[in-house]
Formats: C-alpha cells, sequence, structure tokens
C-alpha cells in the first residue's frame, strides 16, 4: 500500500524568543543561582537551547523564605475573590501566549507540536480558569466552613508533560491561599522558566510562585526544608518512595502522583474503529510517556487477530519526526537516558518469547526516537506486562471472560487508570466498578479535564489532582489539628 506524500508544514519559531541563560525565579525576579548551570537540548535535534541555573541549598532557602513572607504578608491576607482574579489573569495570559509556549514545549520535550498546541496548552489554561472559579467558593469544597490553607507547598512536577504538571499544582494551590516553590524536571525546565514571566506580566505578588531548578539532588533539598507545610511529587514510585521516607514523622503534608501500567480492555462488542483510535492514542500519545498511558492491552480472544491487523496497518499511517512539523504524530522520546531504558525493556520482552512488531519509519541519525511497537502473546508474568516502560511500546495480553479480563487488568502493582471498550453499558459500568483504578475512561482513552479528579490507587500514589477533589490536598478541614495559622488569616483572608 502507499500513502500519500506530505509536504514538511514545521511551524514557526520565530514567536519564541530564548535567553541565552536562565536564573532562578525567587520573589517574583530573576536571580543566578548558586550550582554550575546546565543546558537544555531539544531532544529531536540535539541542539542546544539555553543555558539553566542550578538551586542550591541556600537559594532553597531564600525560596522558601520568600514564599513564607509572601504568605504572612500577602497571600494569606488577600480576599479570596481578587487571589481568583489573579488566576483568570494568568489564564488569560497562557491563551495569549499559547503559540510560543506550545513552540517551546516542543522544541525541549520534543513532544508532537499538535499536542502541545491542542492538548497541553490548552489545558493549562482550562486549569487555570477552573481554579480561579473556584477561589472564593472554598466553603463548598466539602471540607466544612472555612478550610484553612496549609502555607508553603514544595511542588515537583516531571518532564512528560511540563507545563501541564505545572499547571495542575500551582492552580489548586494558588486558589487556596498558598504559596509555592516549584522544581520542574531537568531535562523540561524551559516552559517554567516562561511561566515565571508570564507570572511578572501578571504581577502576581512577589515570592507566591518561586521556581528553582536543577537536578534530583534540588528536588530532595527542597523536600527536606524545614519550613514546608506541604509537599506535591508527580514522578517515578521509586523517587516518591524515597520522598514519602523523607516526610515521615514530620508535619508535612504529602500527595503523590507515580507511575502506572494501565490495562485498555477491548471486548469482542466493541465499536472496532474507535477502539483502534484508542488504543493508538491509549499507548502512542507523547510517545507513550504518559503515566496512565494505555501500556497493557488485553483483547478478547476471539477478535485478537484482526485487532491487531488493524492496529498494524494503522500504525503504518503514523508519521514519526520533527516535533514541530505539524503533519507529526510521533515526536522524539525526551531523553538518551530514556530510550536506553525502553531499548532494554523491549529486548527484554524478546528474550522473555514475546513477539516484537515495530512498525517502518524513517528515524532520523541525531536525537532519541524510537519506532512504535507491539508486542503479542504477552504472559502477565513477563517484565513487559508488569514494569512500565514509559515509551511507544505496547504489551497484548488476551482474555475469555469477563472475570479473566478484571483479574488480569488488576494484576499489577498499580492502579492510575484504565479503558473498557465495549457496546455494552451495563457491563462497561460492571468492569469499571471492579478495576482498582483512580480513572477508567469507557471508549474513550487519555481524556483530561480540570473538573474530574486524577489520581492513584496502590504503589501508583495517593491525593487527588483536578476537580473539587483536588483542592483537599492544600486544605485542612475546620476541626482537623491544622498548623498554626497566621494572625492575618484569622482575619479573614482566606475565604
Ligand atoms: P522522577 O525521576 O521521579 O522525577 C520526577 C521529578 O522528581 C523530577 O523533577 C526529578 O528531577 C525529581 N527528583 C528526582 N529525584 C528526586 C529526589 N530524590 N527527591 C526529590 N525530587 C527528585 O520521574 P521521571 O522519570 O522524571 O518521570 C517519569 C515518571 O513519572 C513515570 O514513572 C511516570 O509514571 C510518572 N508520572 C506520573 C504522573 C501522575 O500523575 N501519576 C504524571 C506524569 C509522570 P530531575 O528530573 O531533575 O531528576
Ligand atoms: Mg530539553
Amino acid at each position: 500500500m502507499t500513502f500519500l506524500d506530505y509536504a514538511a508544514a514545521p511551524e514557526s519559531r520565530a514567536l519564541l524568543t530564548l535567553r541565552s541563560e536562565y536564573g532562578l525565579f525567587i520573589n517574583g525576579e530573576f536571580v543566578a543561582g548558586g550550582g554550575a548551570p546546565f543546558a537544555t537540548i531539544s531532544p529531536a535535534t540535539e541542539e542546544h537551547l539555553t543555558s539553566i541555573a542550578t538551586a542550591t541549598e541556600e537559594d532553597i532557602a531564600t525560596a522558601v523564605a520568600a514564599a513564607r513572607r509572601a504568605y504572612d504578608t500577602v497571600w494569606s491576607r488577600m480576599p479570596a475573590r481578587d487571589r481568583g482574579k489573579y488566576l483568570y489573569r494568568i489564564a488569560r495570559l497562557v491563551q495569549e501566549r499559547s503559540r510560543e509556549l506550545a513552540v517551546a514545549e516542543s522544541l525541549d520535550n520534543g513532544k508532537p507540536i499538535k499536542e502541545s498546541r491542542d492538548v497541553d496548552i490548552p489545558l493549562v489554561a482550562a486549569w487555570f480558569f477552573s481554579y480561579a472559579g473556584w477561589a472564593d467558593k472554598l466553603d463548598y469544597a466539602g471540607l466544612g466552613a472555612n478550610p484553612r490553607s496549609l502555607g508553603v507547598a514544595a511542588q515537583i512536577i516531571p518532564w512528560n508533560f511540563p507545563l501541564l504538571m505545572l499547571a495542575w499544582k500551582i492552580a489548586p494551590a494558588l486558589a487556596t491561599g498558598n504559596t509555592v516553590v516549584l522544581k520542574p524536571a531537568e531535562t523540561t525546565s524551559l516552559t517554567a522558566l516562561l511561566f515565571a514571566e508570564i507570572l511578572q506580566q501578571a504581577e502576581l505578588p512577589p515570592g507566591v510562585v518561586n521556581i528553582i531548578t536543577g537536578a534530583g539532588a534540588t528536588g530532595a533539598a527542597l523536600v527536606a526544608h524545614e519550613d514546608v507545610d506541604k509537599v506535591a511529587f508527580t514522578g517515578s514510585t521509586e523517587v516518591g518512595r524515597s520522598i514519602a521516607r523523607q516526610v515521615a514523622g514530620t508535619s508535612k503534608r504529602l500527595t503523590l502522583e507515580l507511575g502506572g501500567k494501565a490495562a485498555n480492555i477491548v471486548f469482542d462488542d466493541a465499536p472496532l474503529d474507535e477502539a483502534i483510535e484508542g488504543i493508538v492514542n491509549g499507548i502512542f500519545f507523547n510517545q507513550g510517556q504518559v503515566c496512565c498511558a494505555g501500556s497493557r492491552l488485553l483483547v478478547q480472544e476471539n477478535i485478537h487477530d484482526e485487532v491487531i491487523e488493524r492496529l498494524q496497518s494503522r500504525l503504518a499511517t503514523l508519521r514519526l519526526g520533527d516535533p514541530l512539523d505539524k503533519n507529526t504524530d510521533i515526536g522524539a522520546l525526551n531523553s538518551r537516558e530514556q530510550l536506553e531504558r525502553i531499548t532494554e525493556l523491549a529486548a527484554v520482552g524478546e528474550a522473555e518469547g514475546a513477539q516484537r512488531w515495530s512498525s517502518v519509519c524513517d528515524i532520523p541519525t541525531t536525537g532519541f526516537w524510537f519506532a512504535p511497537t507491539i508486542f503479542t502473546g504477552v504472559h502477565t508474568s513477563s517484565r513487559i506486562a508488569r514494569e512500565e516502560i514509559f515509551g511507544p511500546v505496547l504489551s497484548v495480553l488476551t482474555f475469555r471472560t469477563t472475570a479473566e479480563a478484571i483479574a488480569k487488568a488488576n494484576n499489577t502493582p498499580y492502579g492510575l487508570s484504565a479503558g473498557i471498550w465495549s457496546e455494552k453499558g451495563s457491563r462497561v459500568l460492571a468492569v469499571a466498578d471492579a478495576l482498582r483504578a483512580g480513572v477508567v475512561w469507557a471508549n474513550t482513552f487519555n481524556r483530561f479535564d480540570p473538573t474530574s479528579p486524577f489520581g492513584g490507587y496502590k504503589e501508583s500514589g495517593y491525593g487527588r489532582e483536578g476537580g473539587r477533589h483536588g483542592l483537599a490536598a492544600y486544605l485542612t478541614a475546620s476541626g482537623d489539628n491544622a498548623p498554626l495559622r497566621t494572625a492575618a488569616e484569622t482575619q479573614g483572608g482566606v475565604q
């Protein structure tokens, strides 16, 4: 079969002006960091984009002190409706600068521009709009009258949805009256620093949000700082565990959004055209570097061959290449480290006896790339059925009965998300009820909405982000053993 050729359709970089170096964003200003600066590159071309500061323990102390001061003197005293106005302003500025942010995100992360432009950045704005509306309605958050903010929140985010994870963290924290010190991932700090410029444009009071950059050690030092009241972490289960150990025995509150190994379950009565699109979206969106990716396909045995055949012919049409090209479906992986891990796990899959199929793509000679890959004949005990690969690799298992599908889907240490494909509503509801997963999609996959809670069971973490539930992570219900409130707060600041 031959396919139409596409002409190159690159998005212009003209809107994006990068500085040659970026400092830390502390107390409303960019300041030099005490550590050695590091480079951020485009994972598609390995082009050097800019140089980024490393925060030392002293820098972290300065940032936390700025957040504390802003909490005590400004943010906790401010009428809640005014806090809301700042969040609306940030949301509108994100919309105004959306093309620039999308280009920066695709350059720095490697994800296709059609995803950053149509998914990531619109959701960032939606998150700020949604939580802006909550700021003066916290009495209706289900936590009783006058729920209280916690104080200074330390927030650490991963590289797969850099600006979106920032929005998931900062929007609810600010709406509930907390101040923030946020650390983005080392390989994708760029859009967080552009976001800092947006905060300056929005004239957010200095110190309400501070952004400190650096590697894992910077994150660990932030978590360890004694004047932090709340730690919110999204990342790997391994680092989540170490953070849980670090804050154990302190008064710090903790929420963890960790890894996943979601089952995407296709019954034989499923609308197959849609299911194929849903399987593709489930595992190849963002090159599969998605915590809630549908990485385990559970397909009913009698339609297995048809589903695989249709999936392979669909995957043959996906275009891998320049993330800034508007026709690109599969961009670059975020880092060499990520590529090596995926390559290793795919080799394990073959060694364990599963059948490997990869779509034929022209792999660019620079950057980090992996062709969309499907493993069939995967056993439940196989490492590629159990471990999070975090890449464009689908493991296919089969089932005969609904009970078997449920048992296999739940046979994982994780519990973040799942998908069900069936024409029969009663079956969808019954299966969803039996799945131990925080989010269950029915006849769709990877849909996100700021009003819908997101979070895990088991080793996928605890706490919820999004919606009314997401507010609880940053509030103390009246009557709880709350941290001391400042005089200002008692005088009616947090409403
Ligand atoms: P990671 O290594 O755990 O890193 C996440 C963040 O933590 C990064 O900012 C990282 O900094 C920092 N960090 C590393 N070591 C730390 C330490 N000891 N103390 C404090 N912070 C530390 O995870 P990743 O590999 O970047 O991200 C992929 C993982 O995140 C996957 O497992 C995925 O499932 C999970 N994830 C979960 C969700 C969710 O909502 N549940 C969403 C997205 C991703 P550096 O980058 O500078 O090392
Ligand atoms: Mg980068």
